[in-house]
Parts: structure tokens; sequence; C-alpha cells
């Protein structure tokens, strides 16, 4: 390891696009800080105060606030920048409630309204935090957004910040390069304000994956008629431009790049050097917030973030779900699109029953996989028949379908409208990164109206109308499927 790196061994410090060594993760999912480092100090103070103050191994949210305070005490305590020098340099500065702004940019409203986007911003953190807005009140942010590097030099505002790519923060402080996108150049800004928000209120913003993974999904946001809206699904690559993270996991997925929870929790340092470490945190800190099974003790965990151990209590609090939230994520990450409908493609897990005489069922074409309540047997036969006519959409037409699909329009390489099936065994994985049974989601069957399935593993019977996961909202009608054991 570098000198340069060492130096970045604190705890409040995050870099984009940068080498960002907070820590590493062993095998056992804990945050290992070489001894000496502040970030090692960081924790050890953290185990102190929860001595001295009686803050329980499983703290409160005002224990774990409280903790925060006590931990960042003298840290935070950078001085604004002196006018005439920044004047000498051509900088300007903007202000907000919770926000200095440094630019040496011309004024124009997408830039002289940062401040206004921060502070609204901050608002969003203290509600996705449960951090009551009056504990922030006086809290300030120095920022930079650069232009020319060398007035920043010049003027002494980049004293602290190490070379960067696009954007970095420490303590309370951060730096951005100014973005040829309007929508980047705000992403950047709540991103690393994500950094300095998490390290005045907890101390710390834990793991490196951790850390990314909140600030990504936060940062990842809609600015829309002076409404601000953090954690979004972009609906398209126009509406967040440069942010491409979308397609990342794309192009990864189809080439047998896939990361899976395990992996990203085990996420290196290094793995941010490139754009790709954000796009697979964005994608964890989306998915384990957005699905309503498991976001209660996503959120809950940040209680924990100064524990050494922080993802393995995470783990531990999903590992009664590992399987299925595995599984739930390999049909989301296979289909992710911009639009993506989330709550449309949720998956019900609830194990099938066999099969002791025909079942007559409804799948939804505004649905993504359906679980149909039946359990097949490997290498048994079924018949399958498929009734009834269905909407694809209503512009710039009604499109009609039935099973069979329609052949003028395809997705996944096959035609819209199709009728799809899949077995997913109900075996529980055995080991945290194995590959998870919804593997099975990524081939399915194409049944039509009318297949004999023959499945290759025992587990439950899924089906879904093949269309785009971003185009189900226009979806009507359903079709009657009946499955019938063969003899
Ligand atoms: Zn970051």
């Amino acid at each position: 390891m570098t000198r340069f790196k060492k130096s970045l061994l604190v705890l409040g410090v995050s870099g984009c696009l940068l080498t960002c060594v907070c820590g590493v993760l062993s095998q056992e999912r804990r945050t290992v800080y070489p001894p000496g480092s502040a970030a090692h100090g960081l924790l050890g103070d953290a185990q102190r105060l929860r001595r001295e103050h009686n803050i329980s191994n499983s703290p409160t949210w005002e224990e774990a606030l409280r903790l925060g305070e006590l931990l960042r005490r003298n840290r935070f305590n950078h001085q604004t920048a002196d006018q005439e020098l920044l004047q000498t340099h051509g900088i300007r500065t903007l202000e907000g409630t919770n926000l200095v702004l440094y630019t040496d940019l011309k004024p124009s409203p997408e830039v002289d309204i940062l401040p206004q986007i921060f502070d609204l911003a901050v608002v969003e953190y203290c509600k996705h935090f449960h951090v009551e807005p009056r504990a922030v009140a006086s809290w300030k942010v120095i920022g930079s957004l650069i232009g020319d590097t060398a007035k920043f030099r010049q003027a002494g505002l980049l004293r602290d910040a190490p070379p960067f790519s696009n954007g970095y923060s420490i303590g309370n402080r951060l730096w951005l390069k100014d973005q040829k996108s309007d929508y980047y150049r705000r992403h950047l800004l709540i991103h690393e304000g994500v950094h300095a928000f998490m390290n005045y209120v907890f101390g710390t913003c834990g793991p490196p994956w951790y850390m990314e993974a909140m600030a990504e999904y936060l940062g990842t946001h809609r600015w829309q008629d002076g409404k601000l809206t953090l954690g979004i699904m972009p609906q398209s690559a126009e509406e967040t431009p440069l942010w491409g993270r979308i397609n990342l996991i794309r192009d990864d997925t189809a080439r047998g790049n896939r990361e899976l929870p395990d992996s990203i929790f085990r996420f290196e340092p290094a793995v941010y050097e490139t754009p790709r470490g954000y796009a697979w945190s964005w994608a964890a800190g989306y998915y384990l917030d957005q699905h309503p099974r498991y976001q209660e003790r996503f959120r809950q965990i940040n209680r924990q973030l100064t524990f050494p151990d922080f993802t393995q209590r995470l783990w531990e609090s999903l590992e009664p779900d590992w399987t299925e939230l595995n599984n739930g994520w390999m049909d989301f990450t296979r289909q992710l699109a911009y639009g993506y409908d989330f709550p449309q493609t949720l998956i019900d897990f609830t194990q099938g029953r066999s099969l002791t005489e025909p079942v007559t069922l409804i799948v939804r074409p505004e649905r993504g996989w359906q679980n149909s309540g039946i359990l097949v047997e490997e290498g048994k036969p079924y018949e399958i028949t498929a009734e009834g006519r269905f909407q694809l959409a209503d512009q710039p037409k009604i499109w009609d379908s039935e099973a069979d699909g329609v052949t003028v329009r395809y997705h996944d390489g096959r035609p819209l409208g199709l009728l799809l099936a899949a077995a997913v065994s109900d075996k529980k994985m055995s080991s945290p990164g194995e590959t998870p049974p919804g593997t099975a989601f990524d081939t399915p069957f194409r049944i039509g109206r009318h297949t004999v399935l023959t499945p290759s593993v025992t587990g439950t019977l899924y089906f879904r109308i093949n269309d785009f996961p971003n185009e189900l909202q226009d979806n009507r009608g359903e079709l009657k499927v009946i499955v019938r054991a063969m003899p």
C-alpha cells in the first residue's frame, strides 16, 4: 500500500471513482482497519464511548445518534474561506442553510440553485435516517464546485483534498468537479452530501460497499417542478445523463458477471476505482431499501454503523430470507431497465403443493413472475393450456395478444405476450454465496397456448407474460391457465 493510500484510511473520507480505502471485509463480513489508522481509532473510540455512556450492543436510534455526536466532537471545525482571496481567483460563494458552495462557474439557474437543492436533500436524508431536522439545523457543509482546478488550488481550497476524479468528501467538506450534465452535477452533490451527513450524524458511513450503496441510492434523484425526490428508479437514460448504472448491470449480467448480494457485501475498496462498484452498490441499495420485505431491516441497521461487524449484523438479520432474497435478486438484475416497475415485479415465494387434480389459475399481464401455488416434480410431464386475450399496450394503439404472443415485437428474444414458465427449486441455499435457485428465471420455458412441460427440477411453478418490465402499467386483461399432471 502506498503512503498516499494510507493517508486515506480515515473514516469520514469518501471518494468517487477514486481509490477510496476505508476498510476491507474479511470472510466474516467484518470491517477490518489497519491498526494505527484513524478508522481503526474511530472504531476503538466508538467501543470505549459505548462503554462509558452505557450505550447498548443493539443501540436505539437515540443511542446511535448520541454516539455519533460524541464521535464528531472536535472533528468538524473547518472554517469558511477568505472572501478577498476567493474574489482574486474569480470564485464566488453560493449559500444555503446547510451548504456554502464555492464555485468559479458562471451564474446560471442550474448552478445557482444547488444550495437550495442541497437543503431539500438534507430534509430527505433526515427522513431516511430517522434524524430530527433540528439535529442538523446548524450543520454546515463547505463545498467546492470546480471548473478550473488551478483557481481552487491557488485559493487554498484544495489543501485537504487528495487527487480525485469526480467528487470527494471528508468531514464536513466536499469537492465536485463540474459535469457536462446538470443531472450528474446534482447527483454528485447529493451523493457526497450523503457521506457528509452520515459522518456527521453517525460518526461514520460504515464499510465501503454500504457507504456507496447509500450515497448512490439516495443520490439517484428527480428534480422536477421545485420538488426533489431521492432514491428513484430512473425512467430513461435521458433523465439521468452520465449516470449509466443500469446499463452497467445489464451488461455485466449478460456477460455472466452478475454480482450476488453476498459478493457485494464483500466488495473491497479497489472495486470503487471504476463505476462498476458504484453500479452494483446502487442496485443492492435500491433492492434492499425498496423491497417491502427487507426495507425495515435494511433501514434499522443504520443504528449499528459503528460496529466492526456491521455487515455481518445486516446479513444475520436477512439470513432467514436469504434464499428468497437471492431468488428475487436474480429476476431483478436480469430484468432491470430504465423505468423498471419494482412493485409489479415482486415475487411471492410461497412453496407450491403437489398437483392431485388439474388446476385453473389466472395469470395477469401487468405483473412479473406469479406463483402458481403448484409444486412440479423433476422429470414428470405437465400439460399446460392457456386461454384468453389480453392487452399489451394502449399507445399508440391497443395491442391485443393471446398466450402465443405477438410476433411484431420481441423482448429478451421472445415474442411480446408469450406465456412463460419457470420451475424454481424450493431448496434453501447451502452457502450465502452459491448460485441461487432463482437462476431458473434467467432461462424460462416457452409455454404459449399449449405445451407439455417436463421440468428438470422439483420446485414451485411460476408464470409470467413476456413484456418489457418498464411497460407493464398499460397491460390489461388476464389469461386463464390450466395445469394438469400427465399420467
Ligand atoms: Zn461516494
